[in-house]
């Protein structure tokens, strides 16, 4: 009998004992300003499902800076995600519209450059994990003017740009989301994305139509800027600036580019 209790105390703490060393050797992350799940995910070459599940989080969408994330041993192997890894030889140039002393719109506390960012950086995290190479004309709050923006993009052949930014007039009633494009491939292209973006997000759509925004002009691949929503509209701010919103415009985006890809 005191074998048999002292035996128990023994196994329970040898049991103790490797479930806490498992959890101090276990890798862990703390969230950084401006990351989410994707790229997270994406760095530890796991999927965001598991990675969401193992750290219990419900809203995938909803990381806060510091929060730390244990990480899962062992690469995930499925073939689905073995498939979305197999590189992809069309480049995507994501241009963030604004930045730096440059904001773009603001309305009601918001900025459009800061809202273009965010987008972008998921936009970036989302492609990258489908096995699409990425660049990026700035990847912080940064000033870059368009001709530059136009040069980054133009030192790649088999590319395509996308500048996203939001919108704002002074009617602030307006509202909707819509794509710019130049050249036929570009058409192909916005039509692509402003479809996702209209069904994704319930907004107006006020269509895909040819501009030249010198931005668009100067740049020698398949070209388009999206519109992705109105902050001169109270409405359309709220949402525009909830994270749940841009992870919508960023789904929007990659799948209008995935259905590119599969026609060129
Ligand atoms: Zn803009």
């Amino acid at each position: 009998m005191v074998s048999r209790v002292f035996f128990k105390k023994y196994l329970t703490g040898v049991l103790v004992a490797a479930f806490t060393c498992g959890l101090a050797m276990g890798l862990t992350h703390k969230v950084k300003k401006a990351e989410n799940l994707y790229r997270i995910a994406l760095k530890y070459g796991v999927s965001i499902d598991r990675l969401a599940a193992f750290n219990g989080i419900k809203n995938k969408d909803n990381l806060g800076v510091g929060q730390v994330l244990r990480i899962p041993s062992g690469k995930d192997v499925s073939p689905a995600a073995n498939a979305q890894r197999t590189p992809k030889s069309l480049r995507v140039i994501i241009d963030a519209g604004h930045g730096g002393k440059d904001r773009g719109a603001v309305w009601g506390g918001v900025r459009e450059s800061d809202l273009n960012l965010k987008v972008a950086l998921r936009v970036e995290a989302s492609l990258k994990s489908r096995g699409y190479p990425v660049t990026m004309t700035r990847r912080s709050d940064v000033f870059v003017d368009l001709r530059r923006r136009s040069q980054i993009s133009n030192r790649y052949r088999n590319c395509i740009f996308i500048s996203i930014h939001f919108n704002a007039t002074s009617h602030t009633g307006v509202k909707g989301v819509e794509t710019f494009y130049v050249g036929k491939r570009g058409r192909f292209l916005a039509k692509a994305i402003q479809n996702h973006l209209v069904s994704n997000l319930k907004v107006r759509d006020r269509g895909f139509k040819f501009k030249r925004f010198s931005v668009l002009n100067d740049t020698l691949c398949p070209a388009v800027l999206a519109e992705c929503g109105f902050i001169s509209n109270s409405y359309e701010r709220s949402r525009c600036n909830s994270s749940s919103y841009q992870a919508a415009v960023a789904r929007s985006i990659v799948s209008g580019i995935e259905g590119y890809d599969r026609a060129y």
